[in-house]
């Protein structure tokens, strides 16, 4: 489960590691009303489980309060890369002279945890990782041996020798957060120091176990805070496996292998997908209704694509569904329909003579998912 920053920097907090003051704000007035308690400038940060947002537009330096509710507005209104956004973080405007880097995290091949810092931070660390892996400086901490002072001296080797004691008791925390909070996963980018000489988790990216939630029940109730997807709601109640993407199609399936299949088939055609849809075994007339008003209730879907290879499931029954499915929605897009295995030619047979406008049967999975792409391209008629 990943946390917010906000919720992230709580925990940063408790743990004794130092973040800049902020205030979490759900509307326009009150990131106004933030920024004048901060003293008259912020930085208004949307909150979304992405990462990304400096680049993107989700970092805004204000330097009035009507900037800064100029900006909430906006990222409220807008989301942040296709996600809802419900609240936005408003911290106080900070003079940075260096940016570092520091991460901790949960090593499963060596089963161990692994600390990673880097003198240059701010940066994008997986860039950093590919064209000059040497500056980032890693260790493995045993777990039966626990985080001792001699580690944290390797790792801040390379800081500049004022910091080194700060950074030290920063990544101690972070320790205690990865170790006694069930993280997996924590990261500081940018870990800054600043112009005054204190150094301060500037971001917080925080992953829990989802495996440990049952004993933490105070992070697990975090949860009911984040925003949720209408469309994936909706699917969750009819128990339809579903997942978000960014694409343009939308895709139905039966069965994790065929789905990924499916997608990867896509790609190869040229485009993306949209969502994608897991109907699973054994699949009813009402599951694949409910499937396709799913799908369609996406607004960036531009084409679907069913593609079913029949087992347990009856091509039959799914095509049979797709007509009911078809009478409770109006779809305003097209739908490319694969029908094989378990009585095909039958499912064929029934979407033939129901005649739907917008349903075009495909003999096989590539034609498939070629049509679906031409029709996303929107060139073929
Ligand atoms: P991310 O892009 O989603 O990782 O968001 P971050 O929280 O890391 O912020 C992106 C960048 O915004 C940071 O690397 C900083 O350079 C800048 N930034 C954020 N807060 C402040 C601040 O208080 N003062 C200044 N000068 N820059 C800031
Ligand atoms: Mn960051």
């Amino acid at each position: 489960m990943d946390l917010f920053e906000h919720q992230g920097k709580d925990l940063f907090a408790r743990h004794g590691i130092p973040i800049p003051r902020g205030i979490v704000c759900e509307s326009p007035e009150a990131a106004r009303a933030a920024t004048e308690i901060l003293g008259g400038t912020s930085v208004v940060k949307v909150q979304v489980q992405v990462g990304g947002r400096g680049k993107g537009g989700g970092v805004v330096l204000a330097g009035s309060p009507e900037e800064a509710e100029e900006a909430a507005a906006r990222m409220l209104a807008e989301g942040f890369k296709g996600l809802r956004v419900t609240r936005v973080l408003v911290e106080e405007h900070l003079s940075i002279a260096r940016e570092f880097y520091a991460a901790m995290l949960l090593d499963r091949s060596t089963g161990t945890d692994l600390a990673m810092v880097a003198v240059e931070g701010g940066v994008d660390i997986e860039e950093l990782a590919r064209t000059r892996p040497e500056t980032i400086r890693r260790l493995h901490i045993d777990p039966e041996i626990g985080l001792h002072p001699y580690h944290l001296r390797r790792l801040t080797g390379s800081f500049p020798p004022e910091v080194r004691d700060l950074v030290e008791n920063v990544l101690a925390g972070l320790y205690e957060v990865l170790t006694g909070e069930d993280a997996t996963l924590v990261e500081v980018n940018p870990l800054v120091l600043l112009s005054d000489g204190r150094v301060l988790a500037l971001d917080a990216k925080v992953t829990i176990d989802d495996n440990a939630l049952w004993r933490r029940r105070e992070i697990e109730m975090l949860k009911s805070s984040f925003p949720i997807d209408p469309v994936e709601f909706r699917a969750r109640e009819a128990g339809l496996q579903y997942v978000k993407l960014d694409g343009e199609v939308g895709i139905i399936g039966n069965g994790a292998g065929l789905v990924m299949s499916t997608l990867d088939l896509v790609q190869q055609a040229g485009a993306a997908a949209a969502n994608f849809l897991d109907i699973g075994g054994g699949a009813s007339a009402e599951s694949m209704a409910t499937s396709l008003e799913v799908i369609l209730s996406d607004p960036s879907v531009k084409v679907v694509l069913v593609n079913i290879f029949g087992g347990i499931t009856r091509c039959d029954v799914v095509a049979e569904g797709m007509l009911a499915a078809l009478e409770r929605v109006t779809p305003q897009v097209p739908i490319v329909v694969r029908l094989d295995g378990t009585n095909a030619e039958e499912g064929r047979r029934i979407l033939e003579r129901a005649n739907h406008p917008r349903i075009v049967s495909v003999p096989t999975m590539l034609e498939a998912a070629q049509r679906a792409a031409e029709l996303a391209r929107g060139r073929a008629a």
